[in-house]
């Protein structure tokens, strides 16, 4: 079979060393694989980025030798996609439900303080020294990756530590503990669970978002918690009045508190932050290569840590440390993965949030400038970003020909030449496209 072609052709390439310490363990997942896409999976993510940065072109030039297409070769790591723990309801007769599963790194000292995250900062913190007293409840919002989970377990760690007792839950988890002691109706140990504590914790709590009868059930809790001078502390991806499919009453009560935004780390925090984690990985970068990292990524600290890791893996493979040449070829496979993963649905709806205006608007025959504005950037975004070749944008928007389309695209490709502003502009609506979403 081809794999067993491609390790013989390998073979007369790399020396016997190499190819039984990298290429043997490696398995070829057919079943994802595709005449464009070549699967294959390591053992451990050391393997993993090994392969995919030394050999991952002398397999593409062997499939494309092959089949005459040249695939994008993945290698995945065995089990990362493994369900992590955190489900703590064990199911069946006698379900028992434990609460704290919290992350003791994920503490004051280990966060980086800026600009960007100082406010929900003090509050976490002054939430901490003076549980239940100072602010009630609060509600720590923002975007994806900029450490709210961090901070709302570290009041969670502070106050366990006091020998308090600390329920921090993530809302989806709550979700299934509900549904599941609704089922068994066991109720009753639900509610101990989630009102017998000196703080209760729920992150992510816009997964409460549309689900009437949990909103029902936590709003009860809320109100016997606050009546009792117990701490609530909550996260959520945005101001709770923005949060649809909640009811007015669970939005009120959140309003009551103190909300605490946290916005993307400016620049000086984005270096603050990975010199911080360099120190606790035990790497050591030139201060031109934390630069280079803090520019290039965008404000997701979750992203950071992994080119981090990433960095980290490459150095103990390597026995040595990184050069600005091992960190551009990392972040260019980092970058290069999360392109994978856009479509020009995605680059349409960034583009018509930015734009104020509809996506229905955008693909009807509209003239109206703002309209005609957002189209070129949709295309432009949608060349640079992603596979699809001019026919297929033609399609998206339901033309017939893609004439139209290659004129726009030479037209704003031009504009952006000459315009500083315009390109600032657009580049930072593709980096807020390629930003990854949580997992
Ligand atoms: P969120 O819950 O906002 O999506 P997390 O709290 O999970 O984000 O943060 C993602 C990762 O980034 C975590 O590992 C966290 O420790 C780290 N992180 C985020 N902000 C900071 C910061 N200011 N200082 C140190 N680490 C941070
Ligand atoms: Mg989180």
């Amino acid at each position: 079979m081809i794999f067993d072609a491609l390790c013989n052709e390998l073979k007369t390439r790399i020396s016997d060393d190499e190819f039984t310490r990298y290429i043997a363990p490696l398995k070829f997942l057919e079943k994802y694989s595709k005449s464009d896409y070549v699967a294959l999976e390591a053992p451990n993510p050391y393997l993993a980025l090994w392969v995919q940065s030394k050999y991952g072109s002398k397999i593409a030039d062997f499939f494309e030798k092959e089949s005459g297409i040249r695939p994008n070769v993945r290698v995945n790591v065995k089990n990362a996609g493994a369900k992590k723990h955190g489900d703590l309801l064990t199911k069946g007769e006698g379900a028992t439900v434990k609460s704290t599963a919290l992350n003791l790194s994920y503490t004051f000292d280990s966060f980086v303080v800026g600009n960007s995250n100082k406010f929900a900062y003090t509050v976490a913190k002054a939430v901490s020294e003076n549980l239940g007293a100072a602010y009630n409840p609060v509600v720590i919002f923002g975007g994806v990756g900029i450490g709210k989970t961090h901070l709302l377990q570290a009041i969670g760690n502070i106050t366990a530590s006091q020998r308090k007792s600390v329920t921090y839950r993530k809302c989806e988890h709550m979700l299934n503990d509900f549904t599941e002691h609704m089922r068994l109706k066991t109720m009753d140990r639900f509610r101990d669970q989630y009102r017998n504590c000196d703080a209760l914790l729920v992150d992510d709590a816009q997964f409460l978002s549309g689900k009437e009868g949990l909103q029902e059930e936590f709003f009860n809790t809320f109100e016997e918690l606050h009546s009792r001078g117990k701490q609530i502390v909550l996260t959520a991806d945005q101001p709770p009045k923005m949060i649809a499919g909640l009811t007015e009453r669970l939005k009120s009560r959140f309003m009551w508190g103190q909300l605490a935004e946290i916005q993307p780390p400016e620049l000086e925090t984005k270096i603050a932050i990975i010199k911080t984690k360099c120190e606790i990985l035990k790497i050591t970068l030139d201060k031109e290569i934390v630069n280079y990292i803090a520019s290039r990524l965008d404000d997701n600290v979750r992203e950071i840590e992994g080119v981090l890791s990433n960095i980290n893996l490459y150095c103990a493979m390597l026995g040595r440390p990184a050069s600005i040449e091992v960190v551009k070829d990392i972040l260019k496979n980092y970058l290069r993965d999360k392109l994978e993963n856009i479509t020009i649905d995605s680059i349409a709806q960034a583009v018509a949030k930015e734009m104020n205006c509809k996506i229905s608007e955008i693909k009807s025959k509209s003239r109206v400038q703002q309209i005609v504005a957002a189209r070129k950037m949709i295309i432009y975004l949608a060349r640079k970003l992603t596979q699809n070749s001019m026919p297929l944008i033609a399609e998206y928007f339901g033309m017939k020909d893609h004439s139209a389309v290659s004129h726009a695209y030479r037209v704003i490709t031009q504009i952006i030449e000459n315009d500083a502003d315009f390109k600032l502009k657009i580049d930072a609506l593709a980096g807020k496209i390629a930003a990854p979403k949580e997992p």
